[in-house]
Formats: C-alpha cells, structure tokens, sequence
C-alpha cells in the first residue's frame, strides 16, 4: 500500500466502510504497474441500506433552504481547493494524468460546487395571472428525489462533482457509483461534503460491480432519477433499465469528434492547439478531436505541423513536470488501441508518428497520427477513447460537413478558420451538442455539457444542468 495514496471505503448512512470487511479490488496506478490500494465492493445488504439512507436523507435536505444548501456546497468547495495539492497526487497516482492537470481538474470540481451552489438558490418558479381573481396559482420547482449516479474514471473529479453538485442544490439526495479504478478522488469528494457538514445519507458512495450496482438502484423504487457518463452500449443499457422503471435519464456517452480545419486557418496554432487538445489526458476524453478533416491544398503542410507539435508532448510518468502525456488508465484502453493502429496499418493507413506501445511499465502507448485511413477502418467509426488522431483530406466545406456528421456520435465538433462565414456555417451545421471554432477548450461549470445523436441527452453544467434534479409542481389556490 502506497502511502500517500489513502484507504478507500464506502460510505453509507455518513459510515466508512473499509475493504477489511468486504470482497474488494485491486487499484492500480497506470504509470508504474503497482497496486496501490483496494477498493471495497458493497454487498447487496451494504446497497439496501444505502437505498434506507437516501430515502431518510431525502427527507432532511429537501426540507434544507437552499441558502443552508449553498452554504455547505460552497464550503465543500473551500476545502477541496484548501486539500487540492493532496487530492491531485490521488487523482495522478490512480488515473495516470500529469499533476498540472490533476490539480486543474480539483480546481474545476470546486467551480462546479460553487456554481451549482448559486443555481440553486435562482431555482425560481413563478405565479400565473389565474382566470378568477379569488384564485392563486403558482408554479413551483421541486427536487425530483433521490438520485442514482454513475461517474467514469476519466475524469475522476470532475465527472462525479458535476452530478453530485447538480443533485445536491436541487435539494435531491443521491447514491454515487464512481469508476472502480479511480475510487480515491471521488471518495475525498465525499470527505469534503461531509466535513463542510453535509447530513449523513445524503451522499452515499458506492463500488462494486457495476451492472449489479446499477440494476438494483434502478429498479429501486426509491430512485426517481438516473445519470450516467460511460460509453454508448453502457449508456443504451441503462436508459433500458431506467425506461422499464419510468425514471428519467441523463446521458453522458462517448463522441468520434471531427475537426474540420479549412485553407485559411492559422496552421501553425491550429496543429498546437489539436496536438494538446487530442492527447490531453491520453485521448481518453469524450470530446478528444479525432477526425481531423483538412482542406486538400493546405493538408501536408499541416500534418507536417501536427506530427511536429505531436512528438514535442513529453509521455511519462504524471509526477514528472515536464510530462504532458500520462498513460492510458487501463488494460482495456491499451487492448483497443492496439487493435484500432494495426486494422487501420492493416487496411493501408500511413502511420505518421507513433503507432506503439511504449515498452517498460506502465500503459503507455505513443501519441499516434494516422494518414490515408480508408474508410472501412475501425477507427473511423468506433471512439478510439486514446492518443489516435486521423487526419482526412476535403475538397470542399459541403464534404467536410457532410463526413463531419457521418457518424451517429454528437457529442463535440471543431472547426479552424480565420473566415467568419465558414465559422458560421460550421457552428450551425455540424451536428454536436458542443462546438469549438479555433479552440477545444469546452468543460467549464458555467456552460451546458452534453452531445446529441447518441452522444446523450441532456446537459450537465451552465444553467441547464440543475434542470433535470427538479419537477414542475403547479398549485392553485382559492
Ligand atoms: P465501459 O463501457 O466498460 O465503462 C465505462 C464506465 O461505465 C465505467 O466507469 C464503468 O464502471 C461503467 N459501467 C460499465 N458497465 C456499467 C453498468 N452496467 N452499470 C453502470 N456502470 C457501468 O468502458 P471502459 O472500458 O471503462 O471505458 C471505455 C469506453 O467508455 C470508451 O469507449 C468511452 O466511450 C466510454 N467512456 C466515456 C466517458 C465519457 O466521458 N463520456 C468516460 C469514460 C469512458
């Protein structure tokens, strides 16, 4: 056991529950092969009392003011900032991510905390002119109850933040099911919660197996609400569940993002930005850029410039401060990149740089661009979800748009251009529910997140992201 790595426990009912008492599994860190700790798995028992504690911490927050449950969010927030250069070293030694961006990813949770604290106390509803001046109508925003969440190891702080924070200033309670390989951050979320005085069973972590975990909260009748951030088969497989029990839904899946970079683009800024854009966090985020459409006249110039910008990221271990790229966070990602470099190799793509794992320890694989992939490659249909860029030559704005919304993925789309015409043209006609002209930089608290198509539905985030915590109620009065 690593010690500054922390022991991890579930909470349940405002308990700790550690893996001394439970099955548990290994947690490995990715840079180095070493196992750093155990993460428990609840039991069905632990999960029922979880289900008891929600419903009694239902109970006591919603009838908390808002103003009380601001107050508590933004103090979490506090002492997530205060704790961040702690949280970070978990966050790095379980997901891999280099420590600069660890700590970016703290500060980023702490943003939503506070902003999720604001958005909940401007819930407003409103009151209606009645058709009788002897009656009163109001319209009224209630929590919509106790909430079912299930967050992924990609981002560790920030995925689970958004919901927790999103649930808890609605006045909702909610049982969280973070990713299993990256149990640590999440756990010192719920540390920070409690210890800013947040009532015991309004936030239950849990961690087990994952389709157990989420087959029985969803169908519990207690659940009024599901959210998940995974992959699309995960996602299509629990809106079933969710439809069968008539709860609704928040969909977070993964996204196949183009690129389109016109003639008139800044090259040189272009290449840089998409170079740190697709290999932050190893490509292993839903909105990574990875079709990279180029008009033909300009395209070798650019990809001489993206390969350049590419092999000048430093890959290693996240605690080295010059490391840009960590490694891939688990053995599944290395399998599939593995299969997606030498089917597209095997179909005859050029391989302009990368293209392999790197040896020693570690999951570490090459930031890799990919030429001439035709177009029944694997990965020009399935999310790489890692460090695989494919750059495609277009003739005009028309085919580019057209290959940008080939996929049934809609999660984010970019487009490169000095031109404000084809700015406009891109922005309202590539089919994605976020779009970056000139730049990928698109998780903040303060704007919507979320795709279309089958990249998800609704949003986290911005003013939208409290919405689907609260219900409509309507009462009139004589
Ligand atoms: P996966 O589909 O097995 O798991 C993705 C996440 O869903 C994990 O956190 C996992 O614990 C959880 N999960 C899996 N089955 C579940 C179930 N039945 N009930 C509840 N949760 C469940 O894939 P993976 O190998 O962990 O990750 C790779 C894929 O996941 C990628 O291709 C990508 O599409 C997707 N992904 C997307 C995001 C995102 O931000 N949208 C984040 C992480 C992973």
């Amino acid at each position: 056991m690593n010690q500054a790595y922390g022991e991890l426990f579930l909470l349940i009912d405002g308990q700790w529950i550690s893996a001394k008492q439970r099955a548990s599994s290994p947690v490995v860190n990715p840079a180095t092969d070493e196992v750093i700790g155990h993460v428990p798995h609840a039991t069905m028992a632990d999960l029922e009392r979880a289900i008891e504690s929600t419903k009694k911490g239902f109970k006591v927050w919603k009838n908390t003011s808002a103003y009380e449950r601001a107050k508590i969010l933004r103090k979490a927030a506090g002492l997530l900032r205060e704790r961040s250069e702690a949280i970070a070293t978990t966050l790095t030694m379980e997901q891999g991510k280099p420590l600069f961006e660890a700590r970016y990813e703290v500060g980023s949770a702490a943003d939503y905390f506070e902003w999720f604290a604001e958005e909940g106390r401007r819930s407003y509803g409103r009151v209606v002119p009645s058709r009788s001046t002897a009656v009163q109508q109001l319209v009224k925003k209630e929590p919509i109850g106790p909430v079912a969440a299930f967050s992924p190891w990609n981002f560790p702080a920030i995925t689970p933040s958004r919901k927790i924070a999103a649930a808890l200033a609605a006045g909702c309670s909610i049982i969280i099911k973070p990713g299993e390989e990256c149990p640590g951050t999440a756990i010192e979320i719920a540390r920070a919660l409690q210890d800013a005085g947040l009532p015991p069973g309004v936030l239950n972590v849990v961690f087990g197996e994952p389709s157990v975990i989420s087959e029985f909260l969803i169908q519990s009748p207690v659940i009024r609400k599901v959210t998940f951030t995974g992959s699309v088969p995960v996602g299509r497989h629990l809106s079933e569940l969710a439809g069968r029990a008539l709860k609704p839904i928040t969909l977070e899946l993964g996204g196949h993002a183009p690129v389109v970079v016109c003639e008139d683009a800044n090259l040189d800024a272009t290449a840089s930005i998409l170079a740190a854009g697709k290999f932050r966090g190893t490509g292993q985020i839903c909105l990574s850029p990875t079709r990279i459409l180029v008009q033909r006249s300009v395209i070798e110039e650019f990809l001489a410039k993206f390969v350049k910008a590419s092999q000048a990221l430093k890959i290693g271990n996240g605690f080295d401060p010059d490391t840009k790229v960590g490694p891939l966070s688990n053995g599944r990602r290395i399998k599939a990149i593995g299969d997606m470099v030498a089917d597209a190799k095997s179909k005859g793509a050029r391989v302009m740089t990368g293209g392999e794992r790197v040896p020693g320890k570690g999951l570490f694989w090459q930031p890799t661009i990919l030429a001439d992939v035709p177009a029944d490659a694997l990965v020009m249909h399935e999310e790489p979800f890692g460090p695989i860029a494919v750059v495609l030559p277009f003739d005009t704005l028309d085919d580019a748009i057209e290959e940008a919304n080939r996929l049934p993925y809609g999660l984010a789309a970019y487009g490169f251009t000095e031109s404000a015409r084809n700015a406009v043209r891109l922005g309202n006609e590539l089919e994605a529910g976020m779009i970056g002209i000139n730049h990928t930089q698109m998780i903040v608290c303060e704007l919507p997140f979320g795709g279309i198509k089958d990249s998800g539905q609704g949003s986290e985030g911005g003013a939208e992201g409290i919405q689907s915590y609260l219900v409509t109620k309507f009462i009139s009065q004589v």
